[in-house]
């Protein structure tokens, strides 16, 4: 790093009217939008090189036995964990002095969300420090940044955001500019992977990944013409019909469900070998990619004016994580993007890293912190990222 450019920074920490005083400096970050407790600590030592992620810890509520997440035990989780898994990261990272808090506002369960969001504030006035209220999904989509100080991952970009509250297809001019080109019209991907899951006998806490193992990753074709009757489930790639434009520019994987459940009235799964299970759970995967991918396609298509200097391509979320997805969007899109982009793998789920590296985004590129009067955001569409009160700049 220059001289010049140093001081540049420092004086620009110096003089910003919060409490940062370092040149480099120390973020503690929260994720508490679901079912994860998550706590990060990042050294953010230079401008001009990729943070250095000290300590990454997460408790997740136990949902196997629940057959879904339960607000308000996912509530009464946080609460419960944030305080130690904070003091022990703070620990784990030798007590560093932190000089800014990043914390999930939204959207998300807005029990689970004050859950981080309070504790926070807390620490914030404490401290005497700035904090960051930032939108979950900007966290995700901005992860694959981090690795790299975003001199690799340029804007625009383009991104599929696949967990199991999201798929949304986002086309991103800048860290604050976004716009939603796709986005489902009911669950979402990770949501009907884990539902179709439970259904033929996939047990877990995050039952699409049990799956992706079950299905066995040298399974990457079936024939369907020898496939016994109940082996062969009838699955749809839903909306491919429909000529509206809201619905040309939409995913929607509910229809999964209903066809899974369908099939099994008829052909009750005690009959089912392991191997007919397997069968069924690769059909039922690649059903939910086929449909990503067809509608990414169209969208694609209907904004090819506006796509022509998108280089790069970003996959994020915990359904990224996905070996066959992320070969079946390189396979397919080939001509389209220059390159593709992930998380690591550990990073594609929840974590509280993405919500520090998003948070750092905000704070320098756009000088942005939150008002300590602001509440959780149930719903918040990503191209409303600066639009809620509580920004300050
Ligand atoms: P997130 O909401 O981003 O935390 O992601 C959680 C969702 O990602 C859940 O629906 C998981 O079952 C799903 N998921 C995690 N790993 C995988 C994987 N390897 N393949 C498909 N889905 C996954
Ligand atoms: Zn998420």
């Amino acid at each position: 790093m220059s001289l010049i450019t140093k001081l540049t920074f420092r004086n620009r920490l110096l003089h910003s009217s919060h409490t940062v005083k370092k040149r480099g400096y120390k973020v503690l970050a929260i994720e508490t939008s679901c079912d994860d407790t998550c706590v990060s600590i990042i050294d953010r030592f230079s401008k001009d090189e990729p943070p250095n992620l000290l300590v990454n810890l997460k408790d997740t509520l136990n949902s196997a036995e629940t057959g879904g997440i339960i607000p308000t035990k996912a509530h009464l989780h946080h609460q419960l964990k944030i305080g130690p898994l904070t003091k022990k990261a703070l620990d784990i990272s030798n007590n560093p002095k932190i000089d800014l808090i990043c914390v999930t506002r939204g959207p998300g369960m807005p029990g689970s969300l004050s859950g981080g969001l309070d504790f926070a504030k807390g620490l914030s006035v404490a401290w005497n420090v700035p904090y960051v209220g930032v939108h979950h999904m900007l966290g995700h989509l901005l992860m694959p940044r981090m690795k790299n100080n975003g001199n690799l991952v340029k804007f625009p970009l383009l991104s599929l955001l696949a967990s199991g509250g999201h798929t949304t297809l986002v086309y991103s001019s800048s860290v604050t500019e976004h716009e939603i080109l796709c986005d489902s019209l009911d669950i979402a991907v990770g949501d009907s992977l884990d539902k179709c899951g439970r259904e033929i006998g996939i047990q877990g806490n995050m039952i699409a990944k049990e799956m992706e193992s079950f299905i066995n990753s040298s399974v990457n074709e079936i024939d369907e013409s020898i496939l016994t009757e109940n082996q062969k489930v009838t699955l749809p790639n839903p909306l491919k019909n429909k000529p509206k434009r809201m619905d040309t520019q939409a995913f929607s994987f509910a229809p999964f469900l209903t066809a899974v459940r369908n099939h099994l009235i008829k052909y009750p799964l005690v009959n089912y070998s392991e191997e007919d299970r397997r069968v069924l759970a690769f059909q039922i995967q690649e059903a939910n990619f086929v449909h990503i991918i067809t509608r990414v396609k169209t969208v694609i298509q209907l904004n090819e004016n506006k796509l022509k200097n998108v280089e790069s391509f970003v996959c994020s979320g915990g359904v990224s994580a996905n070996k066959r997805l992320r070969h079946l969007l390189e396979v397919e899109f080939t001509d389209n993007f220059k390159q593709f982009h992930y998380p690591d793998l550990d990073l594609c789920s929840d974590n509280a890293a993405m919500i520090g590296w998003a948070g750092i985004e905000l704070f320098e590129s756009a000088a942005l912190t939150t008002d300590l009067e602001v509440t959780p955001i149930r719903k918040w569409p990503l191209s409303e990222l600066l639009l809620p009160s509580g920004w300050k700049r």
